[in-house]
């Protein structure tokens, strides 16, 4: 079986890996020219956790994790 996928978000590239696990054979379409080099922290809470388990990746995003002590909000005026 082969799939199409657009768009190289969490979302497609966690469809493109399930798929290729499973034997098909997947294509991923990208707009953007790559990734932000400079790349980019983000929230990872509840239904993605759970997610993450369930196909055997939660460990290894564990290991690339930032631990944060403390978070504050800053208006424009400091
Ligand atoms: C500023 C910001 C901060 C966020 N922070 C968090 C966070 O901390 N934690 C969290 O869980 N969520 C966060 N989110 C939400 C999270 O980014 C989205 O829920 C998630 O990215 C959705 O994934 P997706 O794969 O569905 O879509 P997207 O990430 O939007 O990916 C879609 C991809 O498809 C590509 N694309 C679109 N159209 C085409 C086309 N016609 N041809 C080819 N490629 C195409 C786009 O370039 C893009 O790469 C944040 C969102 C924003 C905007």
């Amino acid at each position: 079986m082969r799939a199409l996928i657009v768009g190289a978000g969490i979302a497609g590239l966690v469809a493109a890996r399930q798929l290729g696990l499973t034997g098909w054979q997947v294509t991923v379409l990208e707009r953007s020219g790559g990734p932000r080099p400079e790349g980019y922290m983000m929230d990872f809470f509840g239904p993605g956790v759970l997610a993450a388990e369930h196909i055997g990746l939660a460990g290894r995003m564990r290991e690339a994790a930032y631990d944060v002590d403390a978070a504050c909000y800053v208006d424009p005026v400091g």
